[in-house]
C-alpha cells in the first residue's frame, strides 16, 4: 500500500486513519500514494486561519509580504527537479512539467515584483484619486483596500498542481489572507510535496498556508461573508459550490475558472505559405499535445476558412503524425499520458459524441502506440484531430475533450466566424492569427466579449509571443459564461479579490493620514 498524503491543518500534519483512495502513475499504473482527509477538523482548519494565519500575515506590511514570496519562490526554485519526479507520474513530460512547476515559481516571482512595485507600506491599499464631494473641498471621498479577515478556499483542478496552487497563493499572502489549498485528489501528492517545503522554508507564517489533501466534508459549514472561494476546475463543480449556503446565504465570495471550448481563428489572408498559416497550425499542434491537451486554455476549436480547410488538415496531420506518445520519462517522448484511465476513458467519451458532427481526420482514439510503455496500462491517448462537417449541430461548441482533442470548423466570413466563436459561450481565450489588421479589428470587436484574453499572433509578434496557452500573471485569466465568468491573476487586480473596497468619506486630511501616501 503506498503512503498516505498527510494535510498540514493547524499547524501539524494530520494522516487520515482509513485506507482513502489509491492514486496510481498515470503511464506504469504503479501506486503513488493515498489519499483521504477522513476524520479531519474542518472547524479548527478555519479557525486556525482566521485566529493564526490571518493576523500573523496582517502584521508584515505589503513590502514584508512580497520580500516573502521572493524569499518563497527561491526556496521553491532550490527544490523543483524532486518536483518534476513526482511530476512525470501524472504523466506530465519534461515540457509539461515546467509549465506548472517552473510557470508557477515564475508567477510567485512576477506577484512579489507586483508587491514591490505597486503596494505602498503598510496594510491599507488606496484606489485612485481623493474625489471632492462638496463645493469647499473640506469632504473628499476615497476608495480603499483592506485584507478580508476570513480564510481563502483554493481548490484545484488536477492539470496543474504547482501552478494552479501558487497562481493563487501569491495573490492572498500579498492581500494578508491566509489560504486553505485543496488540491485535485488525482494529483494531490505534487501540491503536497510543495507544501511541505513551503511549510519547512518558514517564509511564510503560520497559518497562512495549510493544506487538505481529500474531500472537504463541511469545511463550507463554517464559511461565511469574509471568507473566499476560489475554485478551477469543472463547470459543474462550480455549479454544485455556487448553490452551497456558503455562497447563496452568507455571500462567501465565489470566483470560479471552469472549462472552456477555447478557438483559434486563421485569417482568410492566411494561406499556405505565409507566416501565419505555419503559426498557426504549430499553435493548434502544440495545445493539443502540451500536457496531452489537460488545459484548460487548449485550442478545442480551429476555426479555418472554408477555402483553406484542407490544406489546414493536411499540415496539421503531417505535424501530429510526428508526435511520440509513451513514458513522459522517456528522452524521446513528445506527449505523456492522461492523468487516468478514468479520465482518458471520459475523452473517449467526449470524442464518441464530437464525431456526432465531425469525421476523424487524424488519430485513433482507442488506439496508439507507446515507447517505454504499456498502452493498456498507462492512460496513453494519440491526438485526435476531427473536421465539423455539419455546422448546424452544438457539440464541437459544447463538449469538452479535456485530452488531445481538438476540431476543424469552417468558416466564410466574420460575421460566421464571430457567430461560430460565441456558441462557446464564453471562453477563457481566443487567438487570431492573421497579418491582416482590417479583418483581425473586426474579430476583436465581434468575439473580445465573449473572452477572457485574445492573443492576436502575426509575423511581427511571434519571436516573442507567449502563446495561445499560457496565462500571464500580469494579464487577466479567467472568462466569461461556460468558463466561470472569474477572474485570477491580472497582476495587482488579483490581490485586490483577496480584499474588501471601502469608499471612506471625510476631510482630505483625515483621509490622506488614514491612507498614507498612496
Ligand atoms: P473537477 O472534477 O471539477 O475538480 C476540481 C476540484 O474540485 C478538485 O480539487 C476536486 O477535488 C474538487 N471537488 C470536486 N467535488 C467537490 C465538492 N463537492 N466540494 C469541493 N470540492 C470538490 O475538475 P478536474 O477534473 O480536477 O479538472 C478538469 C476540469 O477543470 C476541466 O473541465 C478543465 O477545463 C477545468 N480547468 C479549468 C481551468 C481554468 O483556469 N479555467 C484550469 C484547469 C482546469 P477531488 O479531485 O478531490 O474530487
Amino acid at each position: 500500500m503506498p503512503e498516505m498524503l498527510a494535510s498540514y491543518v493547524a499547524g501539524s500534519w494530520y494522516t487520515a486513519p482509513d485506507a482513502g483512495v489509491v492514486v496510481v502513475d498515470a503511464a506504469t499504473a504503479e501506486p503513488v500514494a493515498r489519499v483521504s482527509s477522513q476524520g479531519l477538523d474542518t472547524r479548527a482548519v478555519v479557525e486556525h486561519a482566521r485566529r493564526a494565519g490571518g493576523p500573523a500575515l496582517r502584521r508584515m506590511s505589503f513590502q514584508e509580504r512580497a520580500a516573502a514570496l521572493k524569499t518563497l519562490a527561491a526556496h521553491l526554485d532550490s527544490k523543483k527537479s524532486e518536483y518534476y519526479e513526482l511530476s512525470a507520474a501524472t504523466g506530465a513530460t519534461r515540457r509539461d512539467s515546467a509549465v506548472d512547476i517552473d510557470g508557477g515559481i515564475a508567477t510567485t516571482f512576477v506577484f512579489s515584483s507586483v508587491g514591490k512595485r505597486e503596494l505602498p507600506e503598510g496594510n491599507i491599499l488606496g484606489d485612485g484619486d481623493a474625489v471632492a464631494m462638496g463645493k469647499e473641498g473640506t469632504f473628499v471621498g476615497r476608495h480603499v483596500y483592506t485584507a478580508l479577515p476570513g480564510a481563502a478556499l483554493q481548490i484545484n483542478a488536477f492539470n496543474f498542481p504547482v501552478w494552479g496552487m501558487l497562481e493563487k497563493l501569491a495573490p492572498a499572502v500579498l492581500a494578508g489572507m491566509p489560504s486553505i489549498v485543496k488540491p485535485a485528489t488525482p494529483t494531490a501528492y505534487v501540491t503536497a510535496a510543495v507544501v511541505r517545503d513551503i511549510v519547512a522554508s518558514g517564509a511564510l507564517p503560520e497559518g497562512a498556508v495549510q493544506l487538505v489533501c481529500g474531500g472537504l466534508g463541511d469545511l463550507l459549514d463554517h464559511f461565511g461573508g469574509q471568507d473566499l472561494i476560489a475554485f478551477t476546475g469543472s463547470a459543474s463543480t462550480a455549479s454544485m459550490l455556487r448553490g452551497h449556503a456558503a455562497v447563496t446565504t452568507r455571500a462567501t465570495r465565489f470566483n470560479a475558472e471552469t472549462d472552456s471550448l477555447n478557438c483559434s481563428i486563421l485569417g482568410p489572408d492566411a494561406g499556405p505559405g505565409t507566416e501565419e498559416f505555419g503559426l498557426f497550425v504549430k499553435e493548434v499542434a502544440r495545445e493539443m499535445t502540451v500536457k496531452a491537451g489537460q488545459k484548460c486554455t487548449a485550442i478545442r476549436r480551429a476555426f479555418v476558412p472554408q477555402p483553406l480547410v484542407d490544406d489546414a488538415i493536411s499540415a496539421l496531420r503531417e505535424r501530429l503524425d510526428r508526435v511520440v506518445v509513451g513514458n513522459p520519462r522517456s528522452e524521446s517522448v513528445t506527449m505523456g499520458a492522461l492523468v487516468s484511465l478514468h479520465q482518458r476513458d471520459e475523452v473517449r467519451g467526449a470524442v464518441d459524441a464530437l464525431r456526432r458532427s465531425a469525421q476523424l481526420v487524424s488519430g485513433d482514439p482507442e488506439q496508439v502506440e507507446t515507447i517505454d510503455a504499456d498502452p493498456q496500462r498507462g492512460a496513453f491517448m494519440a491526438p485526435v484531430l476531427l473536421a465539423c462537417r455539419d455546422l448546424d449541430r452544438s457539440e464541437p461548441h459544447e463538449v469538452e475533450a479535456f485530452g488531445p482533442v481538438s476540431t476543424v470548423i469552417p468558416y466564410t466570413t466574420v460575421d460566421d466566424v464571430a457567430g461560430l466563436a460565441a456558441r462557446g459561450n464564453g471562453s477563457l481565450v481566443g487567438s487570431i492569427v492573421s497579418h491582416d489588421t482590417t479583418f483581425v479589428r473586426d474579430v476583436v470587436l465581434a468575439t473580445a466579449p465573449h473572452h477572457g484574453r485574445l492573443l492576436l499572433l502575426d509575423r511581427d509578434c511571434a519571436g516573442e509571443s507567449t502563446g495561445h496557452g499560457t496565462p500571464m500573471p500580469q494579464l487577466v485569466h479567467g472568462g466569461p459564461g461556460r468558463a466561470g465568468g472569474g477572474e485570477e491573476l491580472g497582476g495587482l487586480r488579483a490581490v485586490k479579490h483577496y480584499m474588501q473596497r471601502t469608499a471612506l468619506q471625510g476631510s482630505p486630511a483625515v483621509v490622506a493620514a488614514v491612507v498614507g501616501a498612496a
